[in-house]
């Protein structure tokens, strides 16, 4: 599961992000990067592995400019690289995109997009995004966003930016991603969760299906992108939520204590595991390419050792009997923290 960050404000945009992507870190990626604008330029920065990774290559003494997004990535269209991390631009490099999700549709609307001139730089679902709002951008960046998310078919969190209109942000929410706006004053933030942004603020909105906002450091204007005209005129009154957790609390998700939050996401974590990896037919087999592991090698499989520490170890238990039922091949469950230690019997085919 991958985290959105977002800030438009008067305060370096740069540390700002960088310290929201930090927070998201826990939900697990396997890249980040951020895009900031400063007098119609962006400082784009990005790399595969670990936000420390990226601290590495973000000048952090920089005046970044007060607008920016980033973005933490779990792949699922295109493997893990620098090439395929997000922010994605757009052929004139004037749009920044990053989402959460699945652009189901994004092969053919990538054809559609190659035929129509566009140059795409990597092989992500999301970078036709950045191509689609290019191609219907005429002056309102709001109503360019809309008319992209409504060729859109998935579940997908979307924040864009565009070098000629640096006092917005523009996000999006179509299905099961969240994206959470929090108000400062004289600021705004995007988060894909509310922890991220406990540091800032607890006044929150909480983007629904189907809307869109556009979001300046004074005003936020929630809209629905299915609405074909001006979708930047205000739809909605929305509520402010006022969020009355620590943000120790907060990281705990508003549950008593660790344990109890982790029992109740495992649907989503599951779901999120396998987003983009599961066929669209029932019947067809899952790839889970990142594994690197022929059918026949799995099939040569005789044992296993699952190892894990505190509560997957307490998983893997449960697994053991849901594995040797299904597969018919014996599993030994070891602690994580002993394994190495303990000169394991290792198999080797
Ligand atoms: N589908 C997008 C990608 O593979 C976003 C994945 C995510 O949610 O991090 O780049």
């Amino acid at each position: 599961m991958c985290g959105i960050v977002g800030y438009v404000g008067h305060k370096e945009a740069l540390s700002i992000l960088m310290d929201k992507l930090r927070m998201l870190t826990y939900r697990g990626y396997d890249s980040a990067g951020i895009a900031v604008s400063k007098n119609g330029r962006f400082y784009l920065r990005k790399c595969k592995g670990k936000v420390s990774d990226l601290e590495a290559i973000v000048d952090a003494e920089r005046d970044s400019g007060t607008i920016g997004i980033g973005h933490t990535r779990w792949a699922t269209h295109g493997p893990p690289s620098t090439r395929n991390a997000h922010p994605h631009v757009d052929c004139s490099g004037q749009i920044a995109v990053v989402q959460n999700g699945i652009v189901e549709n994004f092969w053919e609307l990538k054809q559609e997009l190659i035929e129509a001139g566009h140059t795409f730089q990597s092989d992500t679902d999301t970078e036709v995004i950045a191509h689609l709002v290019e191609e219907y951008y005429d002056d309102n960046l709001t109503t360019a966003v809309a008319l992209a998310m409504q060729r859109m078919k998935g579940a997908m969190a979307v924040l864009v930016m565009h070098q000629g209109e640096d006092d917005r942000l523009v996000a999006a929410k179509m299905d099961s991603p969240p994206l959470i706006i929090g108000l400062g004053r004289g600021e705004n933030h995007v988060a894909s969760d509310i922890p991220a942004l406990l540091h800032y603020t607890n006044k929150i909105y909480v983007l629904e299906d189907g809307e869109i906002a556009t979001i300046t450091r004074d005003s936020v204007i929630i809209s629905n992108y299915k609405e074909p005209k001006a979708p930047d005129r205000r739809l909605y009154e929305r509520k402010v939520i006022v969020v009355d957790w620590s943000p120790e609390v907060a990281q705990k998700g508003g549950f008593p204590h660790y344990m109890l939050k982790e029992i109740h996401e495992q649907p989503q974590t599951v779901l999120d595991t396998l987003r983009g990896r599961l066929p669209e037919r029932a019947d067809a087999p899952i790839e889970l390419e990142e594994l690197n592991v022929t059918p026949e090698e799995i099939a040569a499989v005789e044992r296993m050792t699952f190892v894990a520490c505190g509560t997957a170890y307490h998983a893997c238990l449960v697994a053991k009997y849901a594995f040797e039922q299904a597969l018919r091949i014996p599993v030994t469950v070891d602690i994580g923290s002993e394994y190495r230690y303990r000169q394991p019997i290792i198999w080797a085919q």
